[in-house]
């Protein structure tokens, strides 16, 4: 779809200033978001992950009822982050300094209209038409071509997969360790360094392919887990989590369900 209220991709060419704006990224999966907007910066963009679910009652406001629940999720994420913005920096608050990242796809899927309808309430407050949508499509495998040189949008496909799949590996490192941990909070401590710190290390190999390098600081993560589980617990039931894939990930969005389950004795695959 091609249209002046969805920008798919902001044009290098066209005065869009990329490099001062702030990529805004919607949290889905916790450590995948920030894999991502690591990977983002180490690229030479701004990226922050916005806080999410601080928005809710926004984004219950501005969506109808009948959407999917991440699209209110994400919408109230969007309008949150701004409201904040606007109380913090006051008049210096200015929209074109920002690009909401939303992607979309094809299919049956409501996903691909996400963008659309956001874009639509972006537009009814007054200049947040200025507020741009980042959103790459599955049309074109996702290509960030307006916005990279042909050389780096291979690379960037590359690392951004990696980031995920590193994303996968340390949720289920967590999800390995915390119900084995040797004291309560300890997994979860853990976690948030290791994510820290892998953020870190994308953000300076990613755009050189250091995929050695990352691969050295997961194997060193995993290694340190070790220390955290109590080799005495017995091993525990395996629960299986499957359906639709951000409330499988969203931490608020699903109830904490991963933590319920651990609490009535269960380990999570
Ligand atoms: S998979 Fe997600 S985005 Fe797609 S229709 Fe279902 S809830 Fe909506």
């Amino acid at each position: 779809m091609t249209n002046n209220k969805v920008i798919r991709l902001p044009s290098s060419g066209n005065g869009n200033d990329l490099g001062r704006k702030t990529l805004l990224i919607p949290e889905m999966n916790q450590t995948g978001a920030h894999l991502l907007a690591a990977t983002f910066r180490s690229f030479g963009m701004r990226a922050r992950v916005m806080d999410t679910y601080k928005g809710l009652d926004l984004g219950k406001e501005y969506t109808y009822g009948k959407e999917c629940y991440p699209c209110q999720v994400t919408m109230g994420d969007i309008l949150h982050f701004i409201e904040k913005e606007r109380e913090d920096l006051g008049d210096s608050f200015n929209p074109r300094d920002y690009i909401y990242f939303m992607p979309e796809a094809e299919g049956p899927c409501r996903f691909g209209m996400y963008n659309k309808y956001q874009r639509m309430v972006l537009d009814s407050f007054p200049g947040l038409k200025e507020l741009q949508i980042m959103s790459p499509t599955n049309s074109d495998a996702y290509s960030l071509g307006d916005i990279l040189e042909e050389h780096q949008e291979q690379d960037f496909r590359k690392t951004a997969y990696f980031s995920m799949v590193v994303a996968d590996i340390l949720d289920r490192l967590l999800w390995k360790t915390r119900p084995y941990e040797k004291e309560p909070g300890m997994a979860d401590a853990f976690i948030k360094r290791s994510r820290r710190s892998m953020a870190d290390t994308f953000e300076i190999y990613g755009r050189k392919k250091g995929f050695q390098k990352i691969m050295e600081k997961l194997e060193e993560i995993v290694r340190e887990s070790r220390s955290i589980v109590d080799p005495t617990i017995p091993p525990k039931p395996l629960v299986g989590i499957v359906g639709e894939i951000y409330l499988r990930m969203h931490e608020h969005a699903n109830q904490e369900v991963i933590r319920v389950l651990e609490k009535h004795g269960a380990e999570v695959v």
